[in-house]
């Protein structure tokens, strides 16, 4: 009941506090303003069961040390993410809360509301220097909690107004909610959009995204922004072992991305550091007992598959990507180099000025699969 004391009142959409309820959670002292911490919960489809924290953040813009230019600096106005990927990684961030990795992660939300208005401020800073931002680094931007609280409006006009060039990954296709105000940024700022589409399978969505809007509407909303002109990427991530990684599976999932017009596809096979190791292992189990003993022999030295079986997801990929017109580039410096996978752009259709989510993108530590 630590948190408890820090709250200033706790209330509903349906008026009933819940602030003495709120559970184990603590916010680290100089994260938020703890002192004007509401929690609340909605009475609505796709909000039941969650409990958000509004925080008043202090600070939004965040330093990411050692990060690429394109991942220097990253936006986050959530944490925790209700899209509920059995596999995020960014599970183990929650426990810097004093939430857990598992339910908490899918269930406690902290919405830093005052973010676009923080963000402004910090932009407006004589020693900003207008490197780019990213977002949907950590938890998704555009998760459930977005709809509701429409924190990246504000951000992303920040962000143009401040001649800031920015990135976006996620799986929420509630980002075209945005798509004139993104349009219109792009006229102002290198806009980079990316949608993360592991697999077409709708079997394994079902359970090991179950938050998340199906494959078929992501991949309508890569449609969309490709025929706004805007451009949109597309991260094949994580690619699960076993479960979407068969020839059949990735030729499909290749085809229906290059079909949708996305400029590129990069291929990232599951990670499983810990924090969402064991709750991927615990879903496993309960979801398809058959397949532990393999994903125990895969993944026996560690959170990565070993890097033969990279190479032979990659490889595949890279032809299906061939035979559906989707061509790795020659210039290492616009998402074809480094780390695993690496990006195969479409040459159907033309491209947006904006620069490429990179495949280095998926070796930081700060950054999550949406
Ligand atoms: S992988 Fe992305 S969309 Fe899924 S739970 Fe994590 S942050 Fe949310």
């Amino acid at each position: 009941m630590r948190w408890s004391g820090q709250l200033i009142s706790g209330n509903t959409d349906a008026g009933d506090a819940e602030g003495a309820e709120a559970g184990s959670g603590v916010v680290q002292a100089g994260l938020f303003a703890a002192s004007d911490t509401v929690v609340r919960t909605f009475d609505t489809p796709g909000f039941r069961g969650a409990t958000f924290y509004e925080v008043r953040a202090k600070s939004v813009l965040n330093k990411v040390p050692g990060a690429s230019p394109m991942f220097g600096w990253t936006i986050n106005p959530y944490r925790g993410c209700g899209h509920r990927c059995v596999y995020c990684f960014a599970r183990q961030t929650h426990t810097y809360l004093d939430f857990d990795a598992g339910l908490d992660f899918d269930t406690r939300i902290v919405v830093k509301v005052n973010a676009p208005e923080v963000v402004r401020r910090e932009l407006a800073r004589p020693s900003w220097r207008h490197e780019s931002v990213a977002m949907g680094t950590n938890v998704d931007c555009y998760q459930r909690a977005e709809g509701r609280y429409r924190l990246m409006p504000g951000i992303i006009g920040a962000l143009a107004e401040s001649g800031t060039p920015f990135s976006i990954l996620t799986k929420g296709t509630l980002m075209l909610r945005d798509l004139p105000l993104l349009e219109a940024a792009a006229r102002d700022v290198p806009v980079s959009l990316a949608m993360s589409i592991g697999s077409i399978d709708e079997s394994v969505w079902r359970t090991v995204e179950p938050g998340t809007p199906s494959p078929a509407r992501r991949l309508d909303a890569v449609r969309t922004l490709a025929d706004a002109g805007l451009g949109c990427s597309v991260l094949m991530a994580p690619i699960l072992p076993f479960l979407t990684d068969s020839p059949e599976q990735l030729r499909r999932t290749v085809a229906a991305i290059a079909d949708a017009g996305a400029r590129s596809v990069t291929p990232i096979v599951l990670h499983l550091r810990s924090g969402a190791r064991e709750w991927y292992y615990e879903w496993l189990q309960a979801t398809y007992p058959r397949l532990v003993p393999r994903y125990r022999a895969l993944y026996r030295n560690g959170s990565y598959a070993p890097s033969w079986y990279q190479d032979r997801i990659t490889s595949a990929v890279r032809e299906y990507a061939k035979a559906y017109g989707l061509v790795r580039p020659k210039a290492s410096g616009d998402g074809g180099g480094g780390g695993q996978g690496g990006s195969f752009r479409n040459t159907a259709k033309p491209t947006a000025p904006a620069a490429e989510i990179q495949p280095a993108l998926w070796d930081d530590e700060e950054v999550s699969p949406s």
